[in-house]
This record gives C-alpha cells, structure tokens and sequence, in this order.
C-alpha cells in the first residue's frame, strides 16, 4: 500500500474502524516516512451483482451498486409494527446477498431481487409480505395482489382445517 503524499510503502495502523451496515473496515495509517495520515477500506470481494433498475416509460437503464442498507430500509418499512426481529431481517438479507454472490451475475435486475425479498416475507410474515408486494409490484398490479392474497387465506384455511392442499 503506497503513501499517497510520498509513495512509500511504509505504513502504520492508527486506528481501524467496521462498518458492519457496509460489510467495511476502515483502516487511518500514518505513513512512517512523511508522517502523514491516510485511509484504505478493506471490503469482502466476492462482489455483488449490479443493480438494473426497472426503467417504466421506457426511460434508459440505470445500473447501481448493491445497497444493503437501502434494501433493509425497504424491507424493515413492510415490517413496521410486525412481529419480526431485526435478526430475521438481516438473515433474509444475507441470504439474499449469499444467493446473489453464488449466481456470480455480473448484473441482476431489481425485479429478481424483489422477487427474493417477497419469497423469505412469505414465510416470515404474510402482512410485511403483502405490503412489500404491493409496493414492489405498484398499484397498477392490483389483482396480482388480490389474487396474493386469496392464495394466502385459502391456504390458511385449508392449513387450519388440515386439508391437503389441491
Ligand atoms: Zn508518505
């Protein structure tokens, strides 16, 4: 690692920092031929797919780094008041982030991402799961959500009954 002031290689760790919501460590090094100061980040690299986002109007793709804490922010917003710990978030997300890093996709469409979130909602908790749903797939999908949520009560109630389902 080169001094950026001076280029030695000769450096020391001041002080080292985690972020864990960024999966980063930030390391302060004082260079020990200039004596000054400087930051390097250390970050896993098994890296995640691009982000495309979904583009309606036919607008031109955008492309996004992976954001974590954008993505748990979404979820925890469907999560709001419900029974679910933060700890089960974070496994949905990691889980997501495993499955993401194990298709090693150069780029990954938002849609297949909301896709994995609203498959591990429906098995935490299909009110968070029906909110998500209906902010991910839009107000204009609302029999797609309706038909959710029919498939959700009869499966309820054929659970509650012991019936098998058909
Ligand atoms: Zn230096």
């Amino acid at each position: 690692m080169h001094c950026p002031f001076c280029g030695a290689t000769e450096s020391r760790v001041v002080d080292t920092t985690s972020d864990p919501e960024h999966d980063e460590i930030r390391r302060r090094r004082l260079c020990q031929v200039c004596g000054k100061r400087f930051s390097t980040v250390e970050r896993v690299r098994a890296e995640l797919p691009l982000v495309i986002k979904d583009n309606p109007g036919g607008a031109p793709l955008r492309r996004e780094a992976f954001d974590r804490a954008k993505l748990r922010r979404s979820i925890l917003t469907a999560c709001a008041k419900r029974p679910i710990s933060e700890a089960a978030i974070d496994r949905l997300i990691a889980g997501i982030e495993a499955r993401l890093r194990a298709e090693n996709l150069g780029e990954v469409s938002s849609r297949v991402i909301g896709e994995m979130v609203i498959e591990g909602l429906r098995d935490l908790d299909e009110i968070a799961y029906i909110r998500y749903a209906i902010v991910f797939l839009g107000l204009e999908d609302l029999a797609a959500v309706q038909g959710e949520i029919e498939r959700l009560l009869k499966q309820k109630y054929s659970n509650e009954h012991h019936a098998q389902p058909r």
